[in-house]
């Protein structure tokens, strides 16, 4: 298996962070408290998948939901850096879905036991074509959207999230070095829903800046 990022082959994928609860109503709907610092998890590198692939259902589940995210990906090693400093470590951005077992989540959750079951499963990271960041893309106003066998199930706009990109950037470099390859997943308006064995998701973010189409099996 190569490791190389399709659009950056001078890149191999890093560690993909993810950041849980980054727009208020989103937040809202699942029931939780909108957090005063970004909330952070990870998934392994054997759940991306590309355009094209498929999404598989586990025998785990039985509620599997799309989260439509902006990802970042990183072009730099940083450490430590203000969010002045943040835009600098943008290679690329693109469209993802962070796919999500509610249900074992939801277990996780009452136990207080970490989410990598419910994140984290094979194809549980869906990537689309990733776009050379440049000051031209303004990462505070992109629209976000996802739709299930045609019909929309998620619209949001990036402005709505808590935490902008240079501050999960930055927060993320207070903890973690983050290096080249490495990407985050930024987070997903409200309307998450079930997707079923056969469907064709469709994601897109910007206007036609990437967009990302998989189908569920
Ligand atoms: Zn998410």
């Amino acid at each position: 298996m190569t490791h190389h990022i399709p659009d950056f082959p001078e890149l191999q994928f890093g560690s993909i962070y993810c950041i849980g609860r980054n727009y208020a109503k989103h937040a809202k709907e699942l029931k939780n408290e909108v957090p005063s610092e970004p909330v952070v998890f990870l998934k392994p590198r054997s759940s991306l998948i590309f355009n094209g692939d498929s999404i598989k259902i586990p025998n785990s589940s039985k509620n599997v939901h799309h989260e439509v995210e902006m990802v970042i990906l990183i072009g730099k090693t940083v450490k430590n850096i203000s969010e002045q400093e943040a835009l600098e470590s943008i290679k690329a951005v693109g469209v993802g879905l962070d796919m999500t077992a509610r249900d074992i989540q939801s277990q996780a959750k009452l136990k207080g036991l970490p989410w990598t079951l419910a994140k984290g499963l094979n194809t549980f990271a869906p990537l689309g074509n990733l776009i050379e960041y440049h000051p031209g893309i303004d990462l505070t106003d992109l629209n976000i959207t996802v739709s299930v066998n045609g019909e929309v199930r998620q619209t949001g706009n990036t402005s709505d999230m808590l935490f902008p990109v240079v501050r999960l950037i930055s927060y993320l470099s207070q903890h973690f070095t983050l290096t080249p390859g490495d990407m985050i997943y930024t987070g997903t308006p409200e309307g998450v829903s079930k997707v079923e064995k056969g469907d064709l998701i469709k994601a897109s973010l910007g206007e036609g800046l990437s967009s990302l189409q998989v189908h569920v099996s």
